[in-house]
């Protein structure tokens, strides 16, 4: 928290205002916090095996945010880490998808070296050995804001739609550009830029990778707004988010000069697909953790709602609690299976998960949680969408009242029945569970594209064929599409 206190160069926005110290400001402070309780986890006991993990680039322990995978456990450990910290949380903490970024740029700039390129290798392990030294909070930023979405970077009217190289210098570059719904964007130390799809030629000079301090002059932050966000400036310890919660917001690099040293991919645009494809996996297999862990955090809320209406037992709450568990558990099994079936990218390492299963886990992500969210509202009932305000019950004119007519079992009070229902409330409507799962990583698009990519039709067929006895085989003029090698098979 001290390290971002102070930025003296930092432009951060919050409801067309400017802050200077994202630490104490109502909007943001929660938000704050969610990222702090990524270090806290390496200190607490129930975590601290967990969160933290020895490095062999500094030969030291670091905190698992911004470790290097070096085999299957350390992925494992990655998804059970997550789903420990949306407990503690309630909500994104926001620093996976800087983690996300070392773990992919590990990879593509080791495999340049393997290449025979070692230039961006070299200056990548400089940067992680900064990173992990002073365990920097890092920000991920990967989508671009995009403009006409029919038209590639090269071809835009806008040609800042994408995040692209303006100006080539002796001692670094000039980028120009914009990254939208970047998560947790105004509270890390650091930003890692990578390019959001794979280029072409004529692409080229969007073909870029850097990362730079938040406080880099040139670089302005806009945060964006949630769901029931002005609670946060309301003081109280109920109704707002006493607990913690998350942001996302617009990062612009006008005109931003990033030092060589920093430039981890420059316009060699055949990288790009794999870049993206490696990073998207990575991202899509850790929702399996910290969305199941939000999905512990409702479940735990309805089931202790129908307690205090005395439900908790009956036959059509228990199928539903049932249901719950089943569809959370299942976006959890495929993080894990992600990590388990995870292979080597590299000669020296790389690991990397198994992109079929990552894509299930985020699909599953993007459907189950509205399901998750919807079961929990019919067993907390109507009272989700209609209960008093914290500042009714603290108003004694009316206190008593409420605590008469809002209480179910006499052993469970009005007020922490009111603790939970808003629980529930801004934990299961909130972006971090609902808006989030769905476009974060990714939208549910995308997945169908590796599921169709990856998966091999025609040798599913022949399998059928074989056990039918069918012998003929049609080969139509415009087959459907064959099963491609992922980018990361073809490296
Ligand atoms: Fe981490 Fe999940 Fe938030 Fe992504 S959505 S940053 S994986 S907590």
């Amino acid at each position: 928290m001290e390290g971002i206190r102070e930025r003296k160069h930092a432009k951060i926005y919050v409801m067309g205002k400017r802050v200077t110290d994202v630490t104490t400001n109502l909007f943001l402070k929660p938000s704050v916090l969610s990222f702090k309780a990524t270090f806290d986890a390496a200190f607490q006991e129930d975590t601290r095996d967990l969160a933290r993990a020895f490095s062999p680039f500094i030969n030291e322990e670091v905190n698992r945010f911004v470790h290097i995978h070096q085999g299957p456990q350390d992925l494992v450990a990655k998804v059970k880490l997550l789903r420990r910290l949306s407990h503690k949380t309630g909500t994104c903490f926001q620093r996976c998808v800087g983690w996300d970024a070392l773990n992919t740029l590990y990879i593509i700039t080791g495999k340049m070296a393997e290449r025979g390129d070692g230039v961006y290798r070299e200056r990548f392990l400089k940067y992680l050995e900064h990173v992990q030294r002073r365990d920097l909070a890092l920000a991920g930023a990967m989508t671009d804001v995009k403009g006409v979405r029919t038209l590639r970077p090269s071809e835009q009217p806008n040609p800042d739609a994408y995040v692209r190289v303006v100006e080539e210098r002796d001692d670094g570059i000039i980028v120009s550009g914009a990254k939208a719904n970047i998560t947790g964007i105004a509270a890390v130390d650091e930003v890692i830029v990578l390019p959001t799809r794979a280029m072409t030629e004529q692409d080229a000079a969007y073909a870029v990778s850097f990362a730079v301090p938040l406080d880099t002059p040139g670089v302005v932050v806009v945060v964006g707004r949630q769901i029931n966000d002005a609670r946060r400036m309301e003081g109280g310890d109920i109704d707002g988010v006493p607990y913690m919660a998350h942001h996302e917001g617009l990062i612009i690099f006008n005109n931003v000069f990033v030092p060589w040293d920093r430039v981890f991919l420059y316009k060699d645009w055949r990288w790009t697909g794999p870049l993206v494809e490696i990073f998207a996996s990575f991202h899509r297999q850790g929702y399996g953790g910290c969305k199941s862990g939000l999905g512990d955090v409702i479940i735990g809320a309805a089931y202790e709602l129908a307690k205090a209406i005395g439900v908790d037992n009956k036959p059509n709450v228990v199928d539903k609690l049932a249901e719950m568990v089943f569809l959370n558990e299942s976006m959890y099994s495929a993080g894990l299976a992600a990590s388990w079936e995870g292979s080597k990218l590299l000669k020296e390492g790389g690991w990397w998960v198994n992109p079929m299963y990552a894509n299930v886990a985020k699909h599953l992500v993007a459907r189950f949680p509205y399901e998750i969210s919807k079961l929990a509202h019919d067993i907390a009932g109507g009272i989700v969408g209609t209960a008093p305000s914290e500042f009714d019950l603290k108003n004694e004119e009316i206190r008593g009242l409420l605590e008469k007519y809002l209480q179910g079992v006499p052993e469970i009070p009005a007020e922490e029945r009111l603790r939970l229902v808003r629980l529930l409330e801004n934990v299961s409507v909130s972006v971090g569970f609902l808006i989030e799962s769905v476009h974060g990583a990714g939208s549910p698009a995308a997945q169908k594209i590796m599921f169709n990519r990856l998966y091999d039709y025609e040798k599913a067929g022949e399998i059928a064929k074989a056990l039918s006895r069918v012998k003929v085989t049609v080969k139509w003029p415009k087959a459907p599409e064959p099963r491609r090698p992922s980018e990361s098979e073809k490296l």
